[in-house]
C-alpha cells in the first residue's frame, strides 16, 4: 500500500485523524488522490490506515488505527456503530444526524435522517468516490424510501469535488412534513431535501429549541436569523405571548410563515437584515435568540467575526425588558467558548448591564465531539438573563 511518512511533532502524534501538507516527511509508493494509504512515523512504525487527496489542505485524514480496506464491510460496520451510538443517546432517532464525519470514523460523510428519508453528503475525494458503498451500507441499516446526495457544500472545491444534488436511491419525495419532538405535541416542518430553498433543518440545534420554548411562555420572543424557525416555532407552541422572527432570506421567511400555519401558530416573520433590525427596533422582549450563520470560516477573519458578534449582542442586549433573556449561538469553530463568552460580557459592559448565566449549550448528541479534533466542536450558545440594575 502506498503511503506517506509522517514528521515528528505532527498532529496526528497528539490524538488528531489529520495529516497537513506540512506534516509530511515523504511519500512511498506514489499514492493517487482518493486512495487508501498506509500512515508511518519517521521511525517506521506504523499509524494506520487514510484516506489520500493532495489537492486538499488537509492531504491524509485517518479512518483506522490499524490496516483497512475502504469496503462494503467497513462501511456497514461503521453505519452501525453510529446508529447504535445515536440510539443510546437518547436522540431521537428519526430526526436525527446519523453519521457525522470524522466523529463517526467517516471522514465527510454526513447523513441526516427525516423519517424514510435520508441526505448524504461526500465531502471528501475518496469518501465521494465510494459513494456507492455508502448507499448500500444505509440501505442494508435503515431501509430508507431515499436517499438524496446534497453535494452543495462550499467544502467541496477545495477536495476537487463538483457540486451535485441527485436522488441516489429511491425516487424524489417532494415536499414533506416531519415532526420535532421540541415541546409537548411536537412542531412540524415542512422540508423538501431535492429543492434548495426549504431543506433540511438545522438538526443540531433541535435541543436548544427546546430548552429556549421552556423559558418562553406568557413571554415576548424575538428570534434573529430563525431560518425556518425553529426557535420561534417552539416558543410560540410553549405559549409565548408574542414571537417576531427575522431572517434576510425571502424563503426563509416564507418557510417560518408556512410552518407557523401547519403549527396553527402566530409568528410575526420580517424578512430583513437582522443588524439593521436589532439597530432600529424600538420594541422591548423577555427573550431574543440569536443564530447567526457562521461569521468566520478561518482565522484570519476571526476579528471581523467578533465584532459582528459584539454589535449583535449589543444591540440585543439593549432590546431586553426586565429579567430579559439573551439566548446567543456560535457556530465557528474557529471562536473558543471562552472568546464567546467574552465577547458577550464586552458587549454587556458597554450596555452597562450584568447578565447571569443560565445555561450553556452544545451542539445535539447527533453531532458527537471527539475532543482530540477541535474541529469536531463548533456549536456553542449561552443563555443569560439580565440582572436587576444594581
Ligand atoms: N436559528 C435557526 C438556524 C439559523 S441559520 C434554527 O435554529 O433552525 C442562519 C440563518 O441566518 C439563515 O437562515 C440565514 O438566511 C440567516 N442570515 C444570514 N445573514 C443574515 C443577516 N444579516 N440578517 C438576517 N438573517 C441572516
Amino acid at each position: 500500500m502506498p503511503g506517506i511518512v509522517i514528521k515528528p511533532r505532527a498532529r496526528i502524534f497528539h490524538g488528531h485523524d489529520w495529516v497537513y501538507a506540512s506534516e509530511i516527511r515523504k511519500l512511498f509508493g506514489e499514492p493517487k488522490a482518493g486512495d487508501v494509504i498506509s500512515l508511518k512515523d519517521y521511525r517506521d512504525r506504523p499509524l494506520g490506515t487514510a484516506i489520500y487527496n493532495p489537492e486538499s489542505q488537509i492531504v491524509a485524514r485517518r479512518i483506522s488505527r490499524r490496516k483497512q480496506k475502504l469496503d462494503s464491510e467497513f462501511f456497514q460496520r461503521r453505519i452501525e456503530q453510529a446508529i447504535a451510538l445515536r440510539e443510546k443517546s437518547g436522540v431521537d432517532i428519526t430526526l436525527a444526524r446519523i453519521v457525522w464525519s470524522e466523529s463517526d470514523g467517516l471522514p465527510g460523510v454526513v447523513v441526516d435522517r427525516y423519517g424514510g428519508h435520508l441526505v448524504l453528503q461526500t465531502l471528501t475525494l475518496a469518501m465521494h468516490q465510494r459513494r456507492e458503498l455508502i448507499v448500500e451500507a444505509l440501505v442494508e441499516a435503515l431501509s430508507p424510501e431515499s436517499i438524496i446526495l446534497r453535494n452543495d457544500s462550499p467544502m467541496l472545491a477545495a477536495e476537487g469535488i463538483e457540486e451535485e444534488v441527485t436522488v441516489l436511491h429511491g425516487s424524489n419525495p417532494g415536499a414533506f412534513v416531519v415532526e420535532a419532538p421540541t415541546v409537548e405535541g411536537g412542531v412540524k416542518f415542512e422540508i423538501d431535501l431535492l429543492d434548495g430553498q426549504k431543506t433540511g433543518l438545522y438538526l443540531d440545534q433541535l435541543d436548544a429549541h427546546r430548552e429556549i420554548a421552556k423559558l418562553a411562555k406568557g413571554k415576548r420572543v424575538l428570534d434573529c436569523f430563525c431560518n425556518q424557525g425553529g426557535f420561534a416555532l417552539a416558543c410560540a407552541k410553549a405559549g409565548a405571548a408574542s414571537v417576531t422572527a427575522v431572517d434576510s432570506s425571502g424563503p426563509a421567511i416564507e418557510a417560518t410563515l408556512r410552518n407557523a400555519e401547519l403549527n396553527g401558530v402566530e409568528i410575526n416573520a420580517v424578512k430583513h437584515n437582522a443588524f439593521d433590525y436589532l439597530k432600529h427596533c424600538e420594541d422591548q422582549y423577555d427573550i431574543v435568540i440569536l443564530d447567526p450563520p457562521s461569521f468566520t470560516k478561518n482565522k484570519k477573519s476571526l476579528n471581523n467575526a467578533m465584532r459582528g458578534y459584539k454589535e449583535i449582542h449589543l444591540r440585543g442586549i439593549k432590546l431586553l425588558d426586565r429579567d430579559g433573556v439573551l439566548a446567543t449561538y456560535c457556530c465557528s469553530h474557529h471562536a473558543s467558548r471562552q472568546m464567546f463568552l467574552d465577547n458577550i460580557v464586552t458587549a454587556s459592559v458597554d450596555a452597562k448591564r450584568t447578565l447571569r448565566l443560565v445555561a450553556s449549550h452544545g451542539q445535539r448528541l447527533d453531532h458527537p465531539v471527539i475532543p482530540a479534533i477541535p474541529e469536531t466542536e463548533y456549536l456553542k450558545g449561552f443563555v443569560l438573563e439580565l440582572m436587576p440594575s444594581r
